[in-house]
C-alpha cells in the first residue's frame, strides 16, 4: 500500500492540460510562469517537457508543489486554455 502512494505521488497529484489549438499566443503564462511556460515560434505557447497529444493538446503531471505556479499561469489566460485536473478525483480545477 504504501509503495503504491508513494508511486502516484511520484506520477504526480495534478494533470496540466493545455488545449494548444485554441491558444491566442498573449505570452501571459510565460510572464507568470516561465519556469513551466515558453513561448514557440509558430506565435503559441508551450508546456515546457509537455507532452503532445494527437488533438493538439499538450500534458504534464505537476506534483503538488508545482500546482500554485501553474494556477496562477491558468488564471491569467484570457482565453482560459490552460487547465488543472486533480488526478484522483477527476475534479477539473480550472
Ligand atoms: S496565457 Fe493562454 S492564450 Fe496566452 S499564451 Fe498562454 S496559453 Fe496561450
Amino acid at each position: 500500500m504504501e509503495e503504491t502512494q508513494q508511486v502516484q505521488e511520484k506520477a504526480g497529484k495534478y494533470m496540466l492540460q493545455h488545449d494548444r489549438p485554441n491558444c491566442i499566443g498573449c505570452a501571459a503564462c510565460e510572464a507568470v510562469s516561465p519556469e513551466f511556460w515558453e513561448m514557440n515560434s509558430d506565435g503559441k505557447s508551450d508546456i515546457k517537457d509537455g507532452k503532445n497529444r494527437d488533438d493538439g493538446w499538450q500534458e504534464l503531471d505537476l506534483e503538488e508543489k508545482d500546482f500554485q505556479a501553474n494556477k496562477e499561469a491558468a488564471d491569467s489566460c484570457p482565453v482560459n486554455v490552460i487547465h488543472l485536473v486533480r488526478k484522483d478525483t477527476g475534479e477539473k480545477i480550472i
